[in-house]
């Protein structure tokens, strides 16, 4: 039988990294919480229409990243390649847009068909943000304020912002045609991908990886030359509110995200420590997108971290203890079940506590083994002696404290005495 193996690009995360994915996640969601953004849950698989609709049918996600398949009645379904579809979509369906604004986040799992490589998987985890009905720069000035708090809760150093702005529609549709005009006329240095996007999305061209595209991307004109007057109030606004908030930033006129819906403001936070793959967080202002969807013009900008990138950067100081503090050896038949019903006690009494309790038996010595290596502060055995004596024998584990016994009546007052619960 051939080996099992998980499926190529998706990977397991093994009870050794767990805790830094707690503690990564907790952190940020405690950040989110002190913006007032709420948590919302939502499908992992949507129907294969919206994000196609959402997301463009031009871009790499749509054309060739997608997890879609027929369900048993032979709709198209699609493992979800990012959050902002399925957030507009629910949006719209429970009637949170209509008059309101709204701060949202979700977290979870992402799915695109890349090559798998540093920094790229096939699944992937984000936390992504979104904000619903905020017309003016200081609720994206407060998105790249909140990043820039978790960055530092999270003692990242090397990390830097780019922004810029991709205007309307409007001035955006003037500068594609000089952008066309220029990439036409350099048409023989222009990959497969790129020959595409001239005819489809040409302003996707500036966003190629492909390093012998570099030059020519950055003798491009840029957008910034025409930008009408509402976008760039609304850039300097940004500005100034980074500016005073001592935000550092370069603009990059050559920035522009991987979805069509995307105007105004795009930002990105980059690591110079990840290697090609060096983008941390990604987001943008995506006025058009809810009115897209047939809803109400609702102006909306969002962000979402990479979880995996960022946790090659993290540092992971004060992070919460796992290891249990205190083990408990039962030893013979008849001390098993009050030797559970003991450990539930102790649970009740003192909710911090973490202990271990040996199950399935063995030698006392077999025992006593798997308490050393569990870590745990004490070893608490509890053999038919003790049982016969309602008292329980105490070994220091860590220590060189001579062994001890403690009655049962005592035990509560005794480990919340020894023990440091942290
Ligand atoms: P890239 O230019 O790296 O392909 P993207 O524009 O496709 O990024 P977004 O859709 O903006 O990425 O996703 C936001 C973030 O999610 C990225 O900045 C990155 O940190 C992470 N991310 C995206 N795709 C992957 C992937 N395949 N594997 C791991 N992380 C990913
Ligand atoms: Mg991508």
């Amino acid at each position: 039988m051939a080996k099992l193996q998980a499926v190529r690009g998706m990977h397991d995360i093994l009870m050794h990294d767990t805790p830094r994915w707690q503690f990564l996640e907790e952190t940020i969601q405690t950040i989110l919480s002190q913006y007032s953004y709420q948590e919302i849950r939502l499908p992992i698989v949507e129907k294969t229409e919206l994000f196609k609709r959402s997301i463009g049918d031009n871009t790499d996600i749509v054309s060739k990243e997608m997890y879609s398949f027929d369900d048993r009645n032979d709709s198209s379904l699609t493992l979800r390649p990012e959050g902002t579809a399925g957030c507009v979509r629910a949006g719209i369906e429970h009637g949170l847009f209509h008059n309101q604004t709204q701060r949202l986040w979700y977290s979870g799992p992402m799915f695109r068909h890349e090559r798998p490589q540093k920094g790229r998987q096939r699944q992937f985890h984000q936390i992504g943000v979104e904000a619903f009905g905020f017309n003016g720069p200081d609720i994206d000035a407060e998105q790249i304020l909140m990043c820039s708090r978790i960055w530092q809760a999270l003692n990242l150093s090397d990390i830097s912002l780019e922004i810029n702005s991709l205007g309307t529609t409007e001035s955006r549709s003037e500068y594609r045609t000089i952008l066309v005009d220029y990439f036409s006329s350099h048409k023989n240095q222009l990959d497969e991908d790129s020959l595409v996007r001239l005819e489809q999305n040409p302003l996707r061209i500036l966003d190629s990886k492909n390093p012998d595209m570099k030059s020519l991307i950055m003798g491009a004109p840029t957008l910034d030359e025409h930008l009408d007057t509402e976008s760039a109030d609304h850039f300097a606004g940004l500005k100034e509110i980074l500016d005073g908030a001592d935000i550092k930033y370069t603009v990059n006129p050559r920035l522009v995200r991987g979805l069509d819906y995307y105007g105004k403001t795009v930002f990105e936070w980059i690591s110079n420590q990840l290697g090609a793959q060096g983008t941390v967080c990604a987001g943008g202002r995506y006025d058009g997108l809810v009115e897209h969807h047939g809803a109400s013009s609702t102006p909306a900008v969002g962000f979402a971290i990479g979880l995996e990138r960022l946790m090659e950067l993290a540092s992971f100081v004060n992070m919460p203890e796992t290891t249990p503090h205190v083990y408990l050896l039962i030893s013979g038949e008849k001390s098993v079940k009050p030797g559970l019903l003991l450990a539930e006690q102790l649970r009740n009494q003192l909710p911090n506590i973490r202990i271990l309790s040996h199950c399935g038996g063995g030698s006392f010595k077999s025992q006593f083994k798997k308490a050393d290596k569990s870590g745990a502060q004490l070893a608490l055995i509890l053999g038919e002696d003790e049982l016969d004596n309602n008292q329980l024998t105490v070994k220091y584990l860590r220590s060189d404290k001579p062994q001890t016994t403690v009655k049962w009546s005592e035990l509560t007052n005794f480990l919340s005495t020894s023990l440091q619960f942290n």
